[in-house]
């Protein structure tokens, strides 16, 4: 979905965004079902105001159990979009707050919102997705689901000289 800029009015608009599976926007993304967008588009001098919330459910793969599973991925949009040409060094007349805002570039007169809001369900997805906080995933010696017990292999337990390194090693991840 696109959005000229000429069609937001000054007091901004609100758009939803509906993208079904399938979708070019969401190629990068394997979505189990449509996703949708409620956004408040908003016009700052140059710049462009997003802000809203995206949704959508997302299949993923358990980073400890190699499991797929279905995430809803619910995610605040906070985006503030610049014109390409403020790289080549125009400044934007407003300078903007953006401790908490997402900078993006546009170009043209015209928003890809479609492409945004697949951008922000991605922002959504955690880097070790789980399937569960308690998965316990699978052995590491003999690959078998821990989910369904134990398999009998034996822990190795870690030198008591190392145990302090490994806290710190764990500490740093
Ligand atoms: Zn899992
Ligand atoms: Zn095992």
């Amino acid at each position: 979905m696109e959005l000229y800029l000429d069609e937001i009015p000054p007091e901004g608009v609100d758009v939803d965004v509906r993208l079904e599976k399938g979708d070019p926007a969401l190629q990068d993304l394997d979505v189990v079902d449509s996703v949708s967008g409620s956004l408040k588009v908003r016009k700052v001098g140059l710049q462009v105001l997003v802000r809203g919330q995206v949704a959508g459910k997302v299949r993923l793969r358990c980073a400890r159990c190699l499991k797929d599973f279905d995430l809803d991925v619910l995610e605040e949009v906070n985006v503030e979009l610049r014109p390409l040409m403020d790289l080549e060094g125009a400044a934007p007349d407003v300078e903007l707050e953006t401790d908490d805002l997402d900078v993006e570039f546009f170009r043209g007169d015209c928003l890809d919102l479609s492409h945004l809001v697949a951008e922000q369900i991605a922002l959504g997805i955690p880097m070790k997705p789980l399937c569960s906080q308690t998965c316990a995933g699978i052995c590491p010696q003999c690959g078998a689901d821990l989910e369904k017990g134990p398999c009998g292999c034996v822990k190795e337990v870690p030198d008591e000289r190392w145990s302090e390194l490994l806290r710190l090693k764990d500490s740093l991840k």
